[in-house]
């Protein structure tokens, strides 16, 4: 299961009730903010998520209404007594570049960060192993080059039946870790108890993707493919189409159309400008896919399998 928690929701610029982007994906002992708007930090105190655990900050693209709160966050984080000993930044090349001006020119500006810093340029691909997820990055087109999405993949398990083991006489311990493992053990009868005998059947994991800003969503398809959720922006409604591909964004009705096309159960839109109706843009929205939600700030989604 992943925990989702969004912290600012608008678009460019923040409005009386949206903060500029930025969530967080809990998964255990985890936890991921993804972008990290302007005023981010009072927005994660006000979640009541607090500064804790936040080693991996992933951005998606330069744009300033994704990145301008890493300064202050990370200059609270520097001062802060807090556990943290080392934060990675990880995003393209054009946003790392921007983010290195505002850490080290001005906020770190002739001193050493009192904290380790990692700027950890994004490649598509596995960026991130957990034990049992993945996080995957994949490129998107923005305006401008070295523009991500993130992918949040738990992996695919066999679950321990307890019940058949129990019946069978698998003690506790060691033994059940070995047939989770996928190898056979001899029980002190002589008995050999294969991993088929206790393991049921396989289940997929949880598939979460998350986009910052996106221009088209042919190209999305693929990896969005079957996802529990998709988390994608909702900058525009359809009849200014025109002024989503000029500046590279697109639709709530082109979101929704990439949802139905990849077969995801859920769509979460977010990155909503204030010059629609909210209501208006879910009823486009659900024109073409039902089970969308229009984010908003504060608001936290448990993403995982029924
Ligand atoms: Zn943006
Ligand atoms: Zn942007």
């Amino acid at each position: 299961m992943f925990e989702l928690t969004f912290l600012g929701t608008a678009a460019s610029t923040p409005l009386t009730r949206r903060g500029l982007p930025s969530m967080v994906i809990a998964h255990d002992e985890y936890r991921f903010m993804v972008d990290c708007g302007e005023g981010t930090q009072r927005q994660l105190l006000c979640s009541g998520l607090g500064f804790r655990r936040l080693e991996h900050i992933l951005i998606t693209h330069p744009h300033l209404d994704h990145i301008l709160g890493l300064g202050g966050l990370i200059s609270t984080l520097a001062q802060w007594e807090t556990s943290l000993e080392r934060v990675h930044i990880y995003g393209g090349k054009s946003a790392l570049d921007r983010i290195e001006d505002l850490l080290y020119r001005i906020v770190f500006r002739g001193v050493r960060p009192p904290l380790e810093l990692h700027l950890v340029d994004v490649q598509p691909g596995v960026l991130l192993k957990g034990e049992d997820f993945d996080v995957v990055a994949f490129p998107v087109q923005h305006r401008g080059p070295d523009c991500y999405g993130y992918l949040f993949q738990e992996h695919s398990r066999r679950p321990f039946l307890n019940d058949k083991a129990e019946a069978l006489g698998v003690p506790a311990g060691p033994e059940r870790r070995q047939l989770v493992a996928g190898q056979p053990i001899t029980l002190a009868d002589g008995r050999v108890i294969r991993p088929d005998d206790v393991l049921g059947e396989l289940q997929r994991g949880v598939k979460l993707v998350v986009t910052g800003d996106v221009g088209e969503t042919k190209s999305l398809v693929q990896i969005m493919r079957g996802a529990d959720a998709i988390v994608t922006e909702g900058t525009y409604n359809d009849a200014d189409v025109g002024l989503a591909r000029e500046n590279g964004h697109i639709t709530v009705g082109e979101a929704a159309r990439l949802a139905r096309d990849a077969g995801a159960q859920q769509l979460i839109l977010t990155h909503l400008s204030g010059r629609y109706r909210e209501r208006d843009l879910e009823e486009e929205a659900k024109r073409y896919f039902p089970n969308v939600v229009l984010a908003r700030d504060f608001d936290t989604f448990k993403i995982k399998r029924d």
